[in-house]
């Protein structure tokens, strides 16, 4: 057995206290969100809409999920009227479905964009231009808050290249910032960067991330 508790209490030491850690309690069971819940947790990450539906509909209220996978948009009814923070947008497409989904039910959804920052091509997001290009369009979507990025670094061991993979993440986000009039359609606080996992969170906290997403590391090894 994996000490949950234990495990969210080592992190909340060794973390600064502005970094949210999100527990990714994908494939793992309601009794596991609760023992993370009941050593202090609030925030959490599932990556399968129905997976999300399902657990925020019989877990605690002031639970706050954010969806991190990849997400379709006839699906979207499982997933935005339980999440805090879409983190997962991945597509112009995609990020029209929310907004219309948000307008239509007089909300602004939180959402990040994803940033393909990983060598392996399997993993899903935006290249760089492909951003820049939704954000200066953001006007066009009014019914989500670009709050900021997300990505995942390419998995390996060799530092260098998770390094190299997040600083991209890291400098396309201070350009955009740099840049925000340019941007109107962009909250005046754009700017939050999601990155980092169990095995890389280390350098994601040290390179500036505002919100790393673990799982294993709190939750052990999921059986799929
Ligand atoms: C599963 C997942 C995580 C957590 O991964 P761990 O290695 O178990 O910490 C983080 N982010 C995304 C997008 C995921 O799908």
């Amino acid at each position: 057995m994996t000490d949950i508790a234990g495990a969210i209490a080592r992190l909340k030491s060794e973390l600064p206290s502005n970094v949210k850690v999100v527990a990714v309690s994908k494939f793992h069971p309601a009794e596991a969100v609760m023992e993370a819940y009941n050593a202090g947790q609030r925030v959490f990450g599932e990556s399968r809409p129905q997976e999300l539906h399902v657990k925020a509909s019989m877990l605690p209220d002031d639970i706050s999920w954010h969806f991190i996978g990849h997400l379709q948009t006839n699906k979207l009814k499982m997933v935005l009227p339980y999440a805090d923070l879409v983190e997962s947008v991945d597509s112009g497409h995609l990020l029209e479905a929310i907004s219309d989904w948000g307008v239509s039910h007089d909300r602004t959804v939180d959402v990040l964009l994803e940033m393909h920052i990983a060598s392996e091509d399997t993993k899903q997001g935006f290249f760089g231009e492909g951003i820049l290009q939704i954000v200066r369009n953001a006007s066009a979507y009014p019914g989500v808050r670009i709050s900021g990025l997300m990505g995942m670094a390419t998995f390996t061991d060799d530092e260098a290249v998770i390094r190299n993979d997040f600083s991209r993440l890291v400098s396309l986000r201070d350009g955009i910032k740099a840049d925000i009039e340019r941007y109107p359609g962009l909250p005046a606080d754009f700017g939050i960067l999601s990155f980092g996992m169990t095995h890389d969170y280390r350098i994601a906290v040290e390179m500036g991330a505002d919100i790393v997403r673990i799982g294993t590391l709190i939750f052990g090894e999921r059986t799929y």
